[in-house]
């Protein structure tokens, strides 16, 4: 099943990702987690994407086609994969078409989270996240067991550096403005899955279930 997880910065991708990926065994490919593990790594990648990141802009088209381009190439998305923050762009959503067509594959569905962006300062603010496992949080919405401590492997929690609140009003507005194109984009080709992303995250995950059917 080939994938693509459409949403505004904390619409919940990862989190509804984070489940799809341990119900239906394909690999998680997510842009921003590439991004962040390429600036830990301090590779040349991560030292341009950081200089985007930081400001809350967008990673150029052809450095993030790129790194996608080779990813979706590996073995392990034989099966399908599920992307998560890409594409972005009609830009990305253009080559995306071009790639997969060059690996005789093609999109099953495209599901877009839909919430309306106001709500999504407040989830983006207290949004918390393992460093060691990636899990997510979030301080009111879903906490974790413990306060600051990661339910899986006891990790102290950590806040992103891009989710204060001056970067998260600049990504929103990036992103607000690039996603009614892309969303048509995706509706012509018949691909796009509207989801209500604004109800509780097992609900959402619920209609997910419906789409996708049993594993
Ligand atoms: P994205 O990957 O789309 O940026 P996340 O999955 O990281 O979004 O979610 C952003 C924040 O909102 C996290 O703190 C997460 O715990 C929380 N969250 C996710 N889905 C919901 C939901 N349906 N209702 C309330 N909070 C949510
Ligand atoms: P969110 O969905 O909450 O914005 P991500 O972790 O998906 O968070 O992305 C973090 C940052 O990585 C973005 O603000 C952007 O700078 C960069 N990024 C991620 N995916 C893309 C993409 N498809 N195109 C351009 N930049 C991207």
């Amino acid at each position: 099943m080939n994938l693509v997880l459409m949403g505004l910065p904390g619409a919940g991708k990862g989190t509804q990702a984070a489940k799809i990926i341990e119900d239906y065994a394909i690999p998680h490919i997510s842009t921003g987690d590439m991004f962040r593990a390429a600036i830990k790594d301090q590779t040349p990648l991560g030292q341009e994407a950081k200089s985007y990141m930081d400001k809350g802009e967008l990673v150029p088209d052809e450095v993030t086609i790129g790194i996608v381009r080779e990813r979706l190439a590996k073995e392990d998305c034989a099966n399908g994969f599920l992307l998560d923050g890409f594409p972005r762009t009609v830009k990305q959503a253009d080559a995306l078409e071009a790639l997969l067509a060059d690996l005789n594959k093609q999109i099953d569905h495209v599901i877009h989270i839909g919430v309306n962006p106001e709500k999504l300062v407040p989830r983006l603010t207290g949004r918390r996240i393992c460093p060691t496992c990636g899990a997510t949080y979030h301080v009111i919405y879903n906490p974790p067991k413990v306060e600051g401590v990661c339910d899986i492997d006891g990790s102290a929690l950590v806040q992103r550096e891009d989710d204060q609140e001056e970067t998260v009003r600049r990504r929103l507005e990036v992103n607000v403005a690039q996603a009614q194109p892309l969303i048509d984009f995706y509706a012509e080709k018949g691909y796009l899955r509207n989801l209500d992303g604004d109800r509780p995250i097992n609900e959402v995950y619920s209609d997910v279930q419906a789409l996708l059917g049993g594993q």
